[in-house]
């Protein structure tokens, strides 16, 4: 399928005020990114890697400073407006599905509220209100609810549906499932698979939960301190993770096996570093078991060690060290 969405080299700085100093906090640094048509890309990291401001990049609701995002084929400046019809074909969906709505209007005429913005005829728009509902497996007599009248699901499902009204070929969902209960999420990542197929939507799935990326994403892309480390078919992340980060964040999901629990050989010791001061060469390397000399010295580079497997690290792209990745048990 054809690229929809492509990212080249894409930074995004932000001022900030520290006392008496300014500063500039880089929340994104570098990021090349490619998504295909009917695909889901997903992207995962700890809070404060850069993932929801590169959703906000990606969407035009933050410009970026440098690098090219390429939308069908168009390339978005940093600078101006985007065309329309550019915007109109991408949507979003918060976390929160509660402050997402104007709790004093209808969900009809919160659903509505973009379409009359876009020109739609009020005829027209009555009817999209009623199948988007339908779709997202409310029965239309919700368009009169207010939104506390309704679950969180529910809520969720509405937010959804006002993006779909609009017809949007790209939906970026930030954390879109983050707040809800476990069963309530596989229900709703169950209707945006169904929605995919049925509407040909193209995904970016972020999520700081990897279960909920591997499951609904074709590939992931993980963030570390506002660089991309590692990118691969979504199954290759728990099959054959290579970036030591990677490795770490899969070695601290809770394990069902009793026997499995044990092995926390690889668990990610310490904090993130703060993004005023990120770690001179690697960003990963004062958490890195595997960190050496080079590592401080070179940033590496996003480079493709096996087919459609790209990672960041010295030990997969360096000359001088085989590439092996470390075992993840201690076996
Ligand atoms: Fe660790 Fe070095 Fe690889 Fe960074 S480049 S992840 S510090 S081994
Ligand atoms: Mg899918």
């Amino acid at each position: 399928p054809a690229v929809l969405l492509e990212l080249e080299q894409v930074s995004k700085t932000f001022p900030v005020k520290i006392g008496m100093r300014k500063r500039s906090v880089s929340a994104v640094d570098g990021v090349d990114l490619l998504v295909r048509e009917g695909s889901t890309v997903g992207i995962v990291g700890e809070s404060g890697c850069g993932k929801s401001t590169l959703a906000r990049l990606i969407v035009g609701l933050v410009p970026h400073d440098d690098g090219t995002i390429r939308f069908a084929g168009q390339a978005l400046g940093s600078k101006g407006r985007r065309p329309r019809s550019v915007v109109e074909q991408m949507q979003m969906v918060f976390q929160d599905p509660y402050s997402a709505l104007n709790p004093k209007a209808t969900i009809g005429e919160s659903i509505a509220f973009p379409l009359r913005v876009q020109g739609v005829p009020t005829a027209e728009i009555q009817e999209r209100v009623g199948t988007v509902l339908t779709d997202v497996g409310l029965h239309p007599n919700y368009a009169t609810h207010y939104p506390h009248q309704l679950s969180g699901g529910q809520r969720q499902r509405v937010n959804i549906a006002r993006a779909l009204a609009l017809h949007p070929r790209l939906v970026v969902l930030d954390e879109a499932v983050s707040a809800l209960d476990k069963s309530i999420q596989a229900q709703i990542l169950n209707l945006l698979d169904d929605l995919q197929e049925a509407y040909g939507l193209t995904y970016v799935f972020i999520s700081h939960d990897l279960n909920v990326v591997e499951w609904s994403s074709d590939e992931v892309a993980v963030m570390y301190l506002g660089r991309v480390v590692e990118t691969c078919p979504a199954e290759d992340l728990y099959r054959r993770p290579l970036h030591p980060y990677t490795q770490g964040l899969l070695a601290s999901i809770p394990k069902l096996d009793p026997r499995e629990r044990a092995a926390d050989a690889g668990r990610i010791d310490g904090e993130m570093p703060s993004p005023l001061d990120p770690p001179s060469g690697c960003r990963f390397r004062t958490r890195c078991p595997s960190a050496h000399e080079r590592c401080a010295q070179e940033a590496p580079v996003l480079a493709e060690v096996e087919p459609g497997h790209r990672v960041a690290c010295h030990l997969h792209t360096g000359a001088d060290v085989p590439v092996e990745a470390p075992s993840l048990r201690s076996t």
